[in-house]
């Protein structure tokens, strides 16, 4: 009977493949892990752990999930990720035992080792292990965010399983736009995968994709261009290409900034990949907007951008975010020009509707209602295929979200301290 089991989804399978590679990496025999997308084997096999991970934007369905196997089953029921790192407190209201709070390689493998030890019970033993947070009697325990300094130390795939993802190559963002978790839950610091270990472990994989917060950033702290490092990168994947793999960098799942779109970035792009695209994030079309949410870069530079990837061939797919807190019908209006513009010069755009987020300086910014206009727009070049997005699923999440936040609001464990709050 295997006692621990891991609920993937299709939405944390990259978490848990790269957490697979840790807990290996650290003597733990995944072989003894029930690994599975279905909950219902989940439920016959009635475990004594379960172990989550997922986004806010979940937990609607994570409840459900969380009430039947409180039913059927006493497995003692672990969450990681995002919503777990940002709302431990509200992660254990819904039902779960313990909350891992921040970068989970290190803390789920001390987790299991304790809990394996206990017989799968909370003892005062987990007090001493970073990152976690749960009850101890009646007591809140919370022992402190877990960081990673150095997550390159840990595989990016078990060596002895066969699941794979895309890769993640560099973790941490400089930007800190207000919107985004990733800065505040895994670092300002951008910190890469050395090369050798991207090639030897892109050799597992088919089409060669990765996850970074900007790819043409690679080798450099996040906020400066390294070419030199960008260049050793694409060369010594270019073997693998040459055996058949195709490799995909700055599109799916990952994208670049638009200052980092340069003629010398877009030729590394056409000498060493196969992918014709590249995903940039503009968000807004004012100047104004972009400034409130700390993007630190101008329209200016997405038009240079998009400028730059059609003169080299390649197609812009550039992301709006609409709705922003305080957005003026006057900011949506120039939003609506800089798409038409995107659009009438060839690129594509994907509109998403603006997503409070627990853990971002934005958490409790009220999203903006959609003027007409925008909303006519929207729906007119959604029917003819030329905008993409899920931005209207996304007006009823929004609300849903920022009704979460506000009940079960609690200042969120962050890498850079204390989380100002800017609404
Ligand atoms: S949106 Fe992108 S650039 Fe901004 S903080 Fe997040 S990862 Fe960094």
């Amino acid at each position: 009977m295997r006692e621990i089991a891991i609920r993937m989804t299709r939405r944390n399978h990259n978490a848990f493949v790269h957490l697979l590679g840790a807990l290996e990496s650290q003597g733990f025999d995944i072989g003894e892990l029930l690994i599975t997308k279905d909950l219902d084997e989940i439920l016959r096999a009635k475990p004594k752990v379960v172990l989550y991970s997922f986004f806010t934007e979940e937990v609607w369905d994570v409840e459900k999930e969380i009430a039947l196997l409180k039913e059927k089953t006493n497995a003692l029921l672990v969450a990681g990720g995002y919503h777990a790192t940002a709302m431990p407190r509200h992660t254990l209201r819904m039902g779960f035992d313990i909350a891992v709070v921040g970068e989970g390689e290190e803390v789920i493998f001390q987790l299991l080792e304790v809990l394996k030890r206990s017989n799968f019970r909370i003892t005062k033993e987990l007090v001493n292990i970073r990152g976690l947070a749960f009850y101890l009697g009646d007591n809140f325990v919370f022992t402190g965010l877990a960081k990673v300094e150095d997550f390159t130390k840990f595989p990016p795939f078990a060596e002895s399983s066969r699941l794979i993802a895309p890769m993640e190559i560099s973790r941490g963002c400089p930007f800190g736009c207000y919107y985004c978790q990733t800065p505040y839950a895994k670092g300002f610091r951008m910190r890469h995968r050395p090369i050798e270990q991207i090639v030897k472990y892109s050799r597992r994989m088919k089409d060669m994709r990765y996850i970074t917060p900007n790819a043409f950033a690679y080798g450099s702290p996040g906020a400066v261009l390294r070419l030199d490092k960008l260049e050793a990168l694409l060369k010594a994947l270019q073997p693998l290409r040459k055996e058949g793999r195709r490799l995909f960098y700055g599109t799916f799942p990952s994208e670049v900034r638009p200052e980092f779109v340069k003629p010398e970035t877009l030729e590394l792009l056409i000498k060493y990949a196969d992918n014709r695209r590249l995903a940039i994030g503009a968000q807004s079309g004012d100047d104004e907007m972009l400034k409130a949410m700390h993007r630190l870069h101008t329209t200016e530079h997405v038009r240079q951008a998009v400028e730059y990837m059609l003169e080299y061939g390649i197609e812009p797919v550039v992301d709006f975010i609409v709705g922003l807190p305080n957005e003026s019908e006057e900011s949506q209006r120039k939003s609506i020009e800089f798409m038409k513009w995107v659009m009438r010069k060839g690129g594509k755009v994907r509109a998403h509707y603006f997503m409070p987020l627990p853990g971002t300086p934005w958490a409790r910014c009220k999203p903006s209602p959609l003027s007409e206009e925008m909303k006519k727009f929207l729906g007119r070049m959604a029917a003819k295929g030329y905008i993409e997005g899920s931005w209207g699923v996304q007006i009823e999440l929004s609300k849903k979200l920022q009704k979460l936040i506000e009940e079960f609001y609690e200042e969120s464990p962050s890498y850079v301290g204390s989380l100002k709050q800017l609404c």
